[in-house]
């Protein structure tokens, strides 16, 4: 139609080159596995992210569209190939480190990964992974000293790799609603599923959470990513910090507390994004070893699991640091929703205050959030009506990548994200459950489901069910219940032992609880919600 806007395309090489023509002199420090630091300018960023670009094509062989895989720590390298990649049309397949080697390899197969690129400390990990990936042509290496040796195939350095781009090289035309990153879940039942974010989502999506109402970030502010690059983008800040000219503090494999307090002293870090379970521990180290002078964070955000308000009251009390707390998932992005104070709650008393900024929080606009209940209808935004969330926008998915279950979508598509909880009447979300049979331990998802399986398949476990229990510093842990057969016992090290091929190392129980019998519903499943009453009720222990 005449009249209209021109069409500009939302794409992340208009992030980045929007960095470089009003921020140039912005920093980006990493602090590298070695300990050292590396720090460069937004300038240097975008000619070395230009030379990487032209190097993915002419080097690589990478095609428009292609899934180029990272198994990496936050840092620079891992920045200019957030841009580098979808910058050429292909899209950023970022591996979480953390997931079990099995479940890693079936999402490289299922992403059909050729190329990928490995930070050098997570070298000996990869080499286990490498084997069951058969497409994988070419492995670069990040921060790996010359003379490494590795039984990846395919092997370059990525400094040699960028040594042979062209700092000219000019970004192709992209539609904003090409691929541009994807992550896969494990917080899902069955397989990881993957989310496939956009141009335009990722844009939208770091331009929201900037505003004020949000993370409220600006060109003063200097944000240590301590989400990593393979949790959900690092939330997005990595486009959104160079969107708002802020400084990136980028720890690497640092992240112990006391690491982490030197890097927010040392660059004077204004706002910084983590799981709870970081907080915590950085909460202790400080309670232990009082830092001199005030932090110069204004605030931290957390999500990923609850924020609990005794955190962040002790945080505020001890310190006078603020969190913020916000609600996300790998299928939104992940920022959903925010909690803030709006000037209706300034007269409140301040333990309710504590109390709102302790919910999940509103919707960000873009995104929209309702509680549905049994039924299938709408429950009212009254604050007590409990039902599943579920919640549509510009950065939540409309499927997973390459499948055709529908299972997690309603008829009129809006997203099933399997939190239980309420909307009070100004939109205030309240996660109180979930309906998802998963356990999320500091961060990372694990599978009662599988790990269920896993236990009766030991010859001498009849019956094992897992569920969550609470914990101080990983907010959730797993706890078995097992019924052994006849006259048997197995010691807990033995039944470690033998889940532990199939899982990661955190993933494993760390107490199993044996029990005459484990209560069932009358369709005969496991009924959790009685085992997690005789744990509340200290009827499960040792
Ligand atoms: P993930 O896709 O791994 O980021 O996990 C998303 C899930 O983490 C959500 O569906 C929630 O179950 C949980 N979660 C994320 N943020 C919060 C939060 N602020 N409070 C409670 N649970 C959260």
């Amino acid at each position: 139609m005449n009249g209209l806007m021109m069409q500009y395309p939302l794409t992340t090489n208009t992030i980045v080159e929007y960095g470089n023509r009003v921020f140039p002199h912005r920093e980006i420090v990493t602090k590298l596995p070695n300990g050292a630091w590396h720090r460069y300018t937004y300038a240097d960023m975008h000619t070395r992210t230009k030379k990487l670009a032209a190097a993915l094509v002419r080097k690589l062989g990478v095609q428009p569209g292609d899934r180029v895989a990272t198994f990496a720590f936050n840092g620079y390298q891992h920045l200019e190939l957030y841009y580098a990649i979808p910058g050429i049309g292909a899209v950023c397949h970022t591996l979480n480190i953390r997931l079990a080697p099995d479940q890693l390899a079936y999402i490289a197969n299922h992403a059909e990964d050729q190329v990928v690129f490995v930070d050098a400390p997570l070298l000996p990990l990869f080499e286990k992974i490498a084997p069951h990936v058969p497409g994988l042509r070419h492995c670069v290496l990040i921060n790996a000293p010359a003379g490494v040796t590795t039984t990846l195939p395919g092997v370059v350095h990525y400094e040699d790799l960028i040594g042979d781009g062209s700092p000219d090289f000019a970004w192709p035309d992209l539609d904003e609603n090409a691929a541009c990153g994807l992550c896969y879940t494990s917080g899902t039942t069955g397989e990881p599923k993957g989310a496939l974010y956009s141009h335009r989502s990722t844009y939208l999506h770091a331009l929201t959470i900037m505003t004020p109402n949000a993370a409220s970030v600006s060109s003063a502010d200097t944000a240590l990513l301590i989400v990593p690059q393979f949790h959900v983008m690092a939330w997005g800040f990595p486009f959104m910090c160079m969107l708002a000219g802020a400084n990136m503090v980028m720890p690497g494999l640092h992240l112990q507390p006391a690491a982490i307090i030197d890097m927010l002293q040392r660059e004077r870090v204004t706002v910084a994004n983590g799981v709870p379970t970081i907080w915590l521990g950085v909460y202790e180290a400080m309670k232990q070893n009082p830092p001199a002078e005030k932090l110069s964070l204004r605030h931290y955000m957390v999500g990923g699991s609850a924020l609990p308000a005794s955190l962040m009251a002790a945080f505020e009390k001890d310190f006078d640091l603020e969190g913020l707390h916000a609600w996300g998932m790998t299928e939104t992005s992940p920022l959903g929703t925010v909690a803030r104070l709006q000037p209706v709650h300034a007269a409140l008393p301040s333990d309710e205050r504590l109390r709102i900024r302790a919910t999940q929080g509103v919707e960000m606009p873009g995104v929209e959030v309702r509680v549905v209940g049994e039924d299938g209808t709408v429950v009212p935004r009254d604050g007590k009506t409990v039902g599943e969330i579920q919640v549509r926008g510009a950065w939540v998915i409309g499927g997973y990548y390459k499948s055709d279950n529908r299972e997690a979508f309603t008829a009129d598509g809006w997203f099933r994200t399997g939190d239980v909880g309420t909307l009070d009447p100004l939109g205030y979300m309240q996660i109180t459950d979930r309906t998802k049979d998963l356990i999320k331990s500091g961060g990372e998802w694990i599978s009662s489901v599988a790990l269920e399986s896993a236990l009766m398949a030991h010859p001498q476990v009849k019956e094992a069910t897992v569920i969550a229990i609470p914990h101080e510093k990983w907010i959730e842990r797993p706890l078995a219940c097992v019924v052994f057969a006849e006259g048997a016992s197995v010691p807990d090290d033995e039944l470690r032992r033998f889940l532990s091929p199939q899982f990661a190392v955190h993933q494993l129980p760390d107490v199993f609880v044996p029990v005459a019998e484990i209560p069932k519903t009358s369709v005969g499943k496991f009924d959790k919600k009685a085992v997690r009453r005789l744990y509340a009720a200290g009827k499960l222990g040792k």
